[in-house]
């Protein structure tokens, strides 16, 4: 029966205590006010580098001092990274107590509430989570089993469909509005593309599979159609804490508020200028609806910037002031000095990435620690030139928001091994796994898929007779499988039985590259050290997954912490000392697809708001005369971006880079020299 609960205010009176950190000489009146803000809902909406995450951190701690124990205390943020690092900083404030407290993405939030309850919505216990490239492989196994494939005029691919759906889900809308509003071209498909929809759905449940948008809106249903479960949970949830709010959609809103309905305590922090992610459904409305959602909040506000130089901010003040939308943020630096940021033109890519690595080996020469300098861009793909360059001079870097090592498909091949032991129910995973062995297609391997999903022996393949000629390499994997079922085996363990099963498979599979992806292997090995058992890892790895260059640096790179490279997206919240912001191009950023619609602009120059805003001390935004892409037929001209044209000269100086002679400069990698600065 279902039963409703009303909050559960503390009205205790709070306990006299002795508070070990000395708050207000950390802290500035206007922090130390939201860390010591009463019980209750809190919204603080403070400007970029105003110490809104340092604040929490110290809240954090101070709940704990207070006596609140720290396993009732959630922290969410965007990435576990952030989380983490998030946590290490407030254990270290208070002597390790922090260390229970509960911090990580709504995504593994969810997961874990979801891994304890899946069943009453009925899931197995062991589910399965896709990443996005399984869930589109999901997507395309149904579109082919439904015959779209066939259809006489162009049907839209499986990357195209998850990112429809997905997008209806985040930013609730249903699929016939975005179609006509995105994707008019495939309008005339409407009705097949709603019963895939439905398709995609009733699989994932038979199948026990969940997408990442499932873990919140199942979660959501949990709570929704079981009270007593969302009380239980909530009732655990004595604090939560948000940071980065600005970018939750209206789902992860709604789980703001069901997580705080027991004891109302929520506190979230955010920059509407910094809001970056409309494009996935993030809602400005959880930030102006927070007061009207949660009676009695109280509103605090940062107004000192502690990050950056005066004239960083105030060219990164230029450049907000000019949205369409309005802000009314005027950022003040607490520091004084600093040197005026550059713009920098480049005759060409190339010049641009010289003038990078120049740069940094000049900054580092100063003092500058490599990772205390990022590279910054609108895309992956808007850095592959300054890699090369970056190899050339042997300065070690790490590159955020590009490819996955998961993305892979030597290290998926081993994961889908691992997955079809956890989830057996899983066919994507079968799919895989099946069609790696010799003169298995699609269609057998279907065949076979069916006879496994409906047996209760899913790993013994001796009694297959018509999959007879198969029946020896079937053998093998199904010893495998059997080996990897046995007890509770280490997740390493696991992984390097796995891979030695998968030789073979490589070199006939691989046979260009198999020294390097044995490599790969080799370091997954070392990563699944850091999980215990083989539901952790695949967990893990599905919500966060590994930057493939990051493995490759640790394996090259040991005697210096690596230059950060990184898309503007994944750099949210940090901060360096030296900030190089590269391709600031019309069509780059802004990207070319939001040329046309006023909010997506604002988006842009938010995005490179966002990345001004990362500076402590120096800053160079740059831009190249030429670029070169091969689908345009080689070189062409570009326009430096329309958020940087026209800026006065007393915000930024324009630096233009010109060939000099060796003889002029210090320092010498053997190459024609870029002279620096050469101010008109
Ligand atoms: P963003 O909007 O980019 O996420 P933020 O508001 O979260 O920024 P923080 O990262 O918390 O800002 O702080 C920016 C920098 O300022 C950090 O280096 C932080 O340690 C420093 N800082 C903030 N407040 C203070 C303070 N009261 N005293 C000294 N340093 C501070
Ligand atoms: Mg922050």
């Amino acid at each position: 029966m279902a039963r409703s609960f009303v909050l559960k205010r503390e009205s205790a009176p709070i306990p006299l205590v002795h508070y070990q950190i000395p708050y207000a000489e950390h802290l500035n009146p206007q922090q130390l006010a939201v860390v010591e803000a009463p019980n209750g809902p809190a919204l603080v909406i403070a400007g970029a580098g105003t110490g809104k995450t340092r604040t929490l951190i110290y809240r954090l701690a101070r709940l704990v001092e207070s006596g609140v124990p720290p396993e009732e205390i959630v922290l969410l943020t965007f990435t576990r990274r952030a989380a983490r690092e998030m946590l290490n900083r407030a254990t270290v404030l208070l002597d390790g107590r922090c260390e229970g407290i509960k911090g990580g993405t709504f995504h593994g939030f969810c997961l874990s509430v979801l891994q304890r309850y899946a069943q009453q919505i009925g899931f197995p216990v062991r589910f399965s989570v896709l990443d996005a490239a399984d869930a589109a492989d999901v997507v395309d196994l149904l579109r082919t089993q439904q015959g779209f494939h066939q259809s006489k005029t162009r049907f839209p691919k499986k990357d195209t469909l998850y990112h429809l759906f997905s997008a209806s889900i985040n930013r609730q809308k249903d699929i016939p509005q975005l179609l006509a509003q995105e994707f008019p071209q495939y309008a005339k498909h409407e009705t097949e593309i709603l019963t895939l929809y439905k398709a995609y759905d009733q699989y994932k449940q038979k199948h026990g599979l969940m997408d990442y948008d499932d873990l919140l809106v199942r979660t959501l249903q949990l709570f929704e159609a079981h009270p007593t479960i969302r009380y239980e949970v909530c009732a655990r949830i004595r604090h939560v804490l948000v940071d980065e709010f600005q970018d939750t959609n209206k789902l992860q809103g709604d789980l703001v508020a069901a997580f705080a309905s027991v004891h109302g305590n929520v506190m979230a922090v955010g920059d509407d200028a910094q809001s970056i992610y409309a494009f996935r459904g993030a809602n400005f409305q959880n930030i102006m609806g927070f007061p009207k959602r949660f009676a009695g909040t109280t509103l605090y506000k940062l107004e000192e910037n502690y990050r950056s130089t005066p004239p960083i901010l105030q060219l990164a003040n230029h450049v907000l002031s000019q949205a369409h939308e309005r802000y009314e943020k005027e950022l003040f630096s607490r520091r004084d000095g600093g040197e005026l940021p550059a713009i920098v033109q480049a005759p060409d890519d190339r010049f641009q990435s010289r003038f990078v690595c120049q740069m940094v080996l000049q900054l580092r020469e100063e003092g500058i620690p490599l990772n205390e300098m990022a590279v910054l861009f609108r895309n992956g793909r808007d850095s592959y030139d300054l890699e090369l360059e970056l190899a050339r001079c042997n300065i070690p870097f790490v590159k955020y928001g590009g490819l996955k090592l998961n993305d892979a498909a030597h290290i998926k091949d081993v994961l889908a091994h691992l997955k079809i032991v956890e989830n057996p129910l899983d066919a994507v995973a079968w799919q895989r796994v099946l069609m790696l062995l010799k003169g298995i297609g699609p269609k057998t391997a279907q065949e076979l898929i069916q006879w496994i999903l409906t047996t209760d022996k899913p790993y013994d393949f001796d009694s297959l007779q018509p999959f007879k000629k198969h029946v020896g390499q079937l053998r093998s994997l199904a010893l495998l499988l059997q080996d990897l079922r046995k007890g509770e085996r280490l997740a390493s363990s696991q992984v390097s039985d796995v891979i030695h099963y998968y030789g073979p498979i490589l070199e006939r599979v691989h046979p260009d590259d198999t020294e390097k992806r044995r490599q790969d292997l080799e370091h997954f090995v070392g990563i699944a050290a850091n999980f215990v058992t083989r539901g952790d890892l695949l967990r893990a790895l599905a919500l966060d997954p590994i930057e493939r260059s990051t493995v490759e640096v640790e394996a090259i790179q040991k005697d210096e912490i690596p230059l950060v490279l990184s898309t503007i997206h994944s750099a949210k919240g940090l901060e360096y000392q030296a900030v190089f912001v590269i391709q600031v191009l019309e069509g780059v950023l802004p990207s070319a697809y939001a040329l046309n619609r006023r909010s997506a602009l604002d988006e842009e120059r938010r995005l490179l708001y966002v990345a001004l805003t990362r500076a402590k001390d120096y800053l160079f935004v740059s831009h190249s005369v030429l670029g070169y892409q091969r689908s345009f037929g080689g070189e062409y001209f570009t326009k430096p971006s329309r958020f940087i044209q026209d800026i006065p000269e007393h915000l930024a100086e324009p630096w233009q880079l010109v060939e000099s002679s060796p003889s002029n400069n210090e320092l010498s990698t053997g190459d024609p020299y870029l002279s620096l600065p050469s101010s008109s």
